[in-house]
């Protein structure tokens, strides 16, 4: 696995070693950047171990923080309601963030702190093994590195799989009419996992 990136991340292999467990409790201990202290909770993952889609969030929110479980507020919701609409099951999908710690006050994690922390992510990547990777906003694809995905329009990467970059649930809180536009960019795409199912 090599994203495209001006500065080529590799796989972490001693992360991956681990397994997922052990990364579980590697994040739980870590404190490689600032986000640490102010954290309630590590936010890592939800769904299942083996998922055809993972979707990649931003980092954690303030109900997140409070559960340790991603996308479990509002903007959770309208992400659950995206995967009703794929017809996605339970564990055909995964969860996880750029940064497993929520930024202070919300505000978008830094480029430095994306990636320092980008070892988990890519390890967790390795591991769960999508096939597809939905992109949820623009910050979950800078961790990738890609120039500039476009909305909606898949790419795809040498080890065969696909990333969509469509908007993050928490845009669509405010401005529902763009759940419309965000199922045009399903429509597009659901061959890509339907003929998996
Ligand atoms: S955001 Fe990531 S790198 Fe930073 S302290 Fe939390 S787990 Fe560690």
């Amino acid at each position: 696995m090599r994203y495209e990136c001006n500065n080529p991340s590799i796989i972490p292999h001693e992360l991956v070693e681990m397994g997922l467990d052990g990364i579980t409790t590697t994040i739980l201990e870590c404190k490689r950047c600032q986000l640490h202290e102010n954290a309630t909770n590590k936010v890592i993952m939800r769904g299942g171990k083996h998922p055809k889609v993972l979707f990649v969030g931003e980092a954690p929110g303030k109900n997140e923080d409070e559960t340790g479980i991603p996308f479990c507020g509002r903007a959770g919701k309208i992400l659950d309601e995206l995967i009703d609409y794929m017809g996605l099951k339970e564990n055909e999908y995964a969860i996880i963030n750029t940064v497993k710690c929520r930024p202070p006050n919300n505000r978008k994690p830094t480029h430095k702190e994306i990636l320092t922390c980008q070892p988990f992510l890519y390890a967790q990547i390795e591991l769960l093994n999508p096939k597809i990777i939905i992109l949820l906003g623009n910050t979950a694809e800078k961790a990738f590195c890609f120039s500039s995905l476009n909305w909606g329009k898949k790419v795809s990467t040498p080890d065969g799989k696909y990333f969509i970059k469509i908007y993050h649930p928490a845009a669509l809180l405010y401005r529902r009419y763009l759940m419309e536009k965000q199922k045009e960019m399903i429509e597009i795409n659901k061959d890509l996992w339907q003929k998996m199912i």
